[in-house]
């Protein structure tokens, strides 16, 4: 760090200060870890100042000799740990994994037809040569493809079709939910309403959602529909890799495209990849042009040293144990009567209904257990009546503690401390005929002194 000290103090000093933040405070954002130091050095290295357009074997800049090994030895990684039969590395973060994906869909299941259609021969490569008129057909029968995902309150990511996302701009998006009455996801109903919407796309995967979700059934429901089943597995790539899920569970045996981040579950660097049959694996290399730049060389070797990590029987212990502590933080919480949705969790997450159990909104809920040392974020609820930014819900994941060496014990006190430390915030009360401000909230000194004190030991 002295050498960025030397250049700027001031990044160096917030750098060092995050350190401490986070050495000081519990880490309960489900989305978050603890990456190596090896992948932090890969990525932290000269690798940055390598341009690499295009894809290994492939490339539009000359000295990419270094930079194919790296990819390529990411993709095999890859495909070798998740049974896949093609990996692309590039994507930049899960968002535009995403984006990668759903361009790559619509390319081989609808610009290859359209362009045939037009009697172009070698259809992609004869793009540019097609007249403006027939270019503005092929924008028009893009754009009137659906998608089918799960909606944002239910637990879905804003990529899978929230109004502000892009994804609701590309797509006429339309959403499944979970049950109104168990939280849970009824794919029973996910089917009527595929047979309904008859999407091009019939995406799972999840953000905030407690329980396991059975692909091989989304499968039939796609292949009925005539979808192609994409799987948004950014959360809970690790405990794929880590063989938590199998089976019916897998993802990458049962979908057609799985997208995903590489530092959640998955405890690599920030980033993303996508996963698919030798179907889309065309299309999907050609994530540059179609939505990215030059690829992040130096990110793609981190996230080489992560699956080699991921590889090795330690991380499928690190994975078994990330659902054991979870399972043991949602009893504990429910043992203090704590609200949790779907009575408990079978994966990383879990979520807490803090408006029904303690009349907090999920912000103040938020900041009292900050100030008692715990890192975690507010989360909207299905049918959330406090909305995406006040929120009614907590969220809590036990990935990074996880990676600490914490096990059942820890999570015991954590469930013990996160119960005393609501029990004891009240929200602030409106004043002079104002309504109450769902941000504030007052605890009583002495649970945060106790907790506070607990934490910090
Ligand atoms: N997909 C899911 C399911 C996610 O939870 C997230 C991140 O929270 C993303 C995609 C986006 O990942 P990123 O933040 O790397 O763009």
């Amino acid at each position: 760090l002295d050498a960025v000290r030397a250049v700027d103090p001031g990044i160096a000093a917030s750098t060092v200060q995050e350190l401490l933040d986070q050495r000081s405070h519990l880490k309960l954002i489900a989305s978050e870890n603890f990456s190596s130091l090896a992948v932090q050095a890969a990525q932290g290295s000269l690798l940055t100042d390598k341009y690499a357009e295009g894809y290994p074997g492939h490339r539009f800049y000359a000295g990419c000799d270094n930079v194919d090994s790296i990819e390529a030895t990411a993709a095999k990684l890859a495909t070798d740990l998740f049974g896949a039969a093609h990996a692309y590395v590039q994507p930049h973060s899960g968002a535009d994994a995403n984006l990668v994906a759903f361009l790559a869909i619509l390319a081989t299941r609808v610009e290859a037809d359209v362009l045939t259609r037009f009697g172009t021969a070698d259809a992609p490569a004869r793009l540019p040569q097609i007249t403006a008129e027939q270019f503005a057909e092929l924008r028009t029968e893009l754009n009137n493809q659906r998608l089918l995902a799960m909606d944002y309150y239910s637990g879905g990511h804003l990529t899978h079709g929230y109004r502000f996302n892009i994804s609701s701009r590309m797509f006429e998006a339309h959403s499944y939910s979970v049950d109104p009455e168990t939280k849970l996801l009824d794919l029973a109903e996910v089917r009527r309403k595929a047979r309904e919407v008859r999407p091009l796309i019939l995406l799972a995967g999840y953000s905030a959602y407690s329980r396991k979700i059975n692909f091989a059934e989304l499968r039939s429901i796609a292949d009925e529909v005539g979808a192609t089943l994409m799987v948004d597995m950014a959360h809970f790539a690790g405990l794929v890799a880590g063989k938590v899920f199998t089976g019916d569970f897998d993802p990458v045996a049962h979908a057609h495209v799985v997208t995903t981040t590489t530092h959640k579950t998955l405890r690599g660097p920030r980033g993303g990849m996508v996963l698919s049959t030798g179907e889309y694996a065309e299309a999907m290399d050609k994530g540059c042009p179609a939505i990215l730049g030059g690829p992040l060389s130096h990110v793609m070797a981190a996230k080489a040293v992560a699956l080699r990590e991921a590889s090795r029987p330690e991380f499928a212990d690190y994975a078994q144990r990330i659902v054991v502590n979870s399972q043991a933080l949602a009893e504990g919480l429910l043992r203090r009567g704590v609200p949790v949705l779907t009575g408990g969790t079978d994966n990383h997450l879990l979520l807490v209904d803090v408006e029904e159990g303690f009349g907090l909104t999920g912000r103040q809920a938020e900041q009292a257990l900050r100030d008692c040392g715990m890192t975690l974020n507010r989360n909207s609820l299905p049918g959330d009546p406090n909305g995406a930014w006040y929120t009614s819900g907590l969220r809590l994941g036990t990935p990074a503690l996880t990676t600490l060496g914490m096990g059942a014990a820890e999570m015991d006190e954590i469930a013990d401390i996160v119960a005393r430390v609501l029990g004891a915030t009240t929200p602030a009360s409106g004043e002079g005929g104002k309504p109450a401000s769902k941000a504030k909230f007052s605890t009583t000194p002495d649970a945060v002194g106790e907790a506070g004190k607990r934490v910090h030991a």
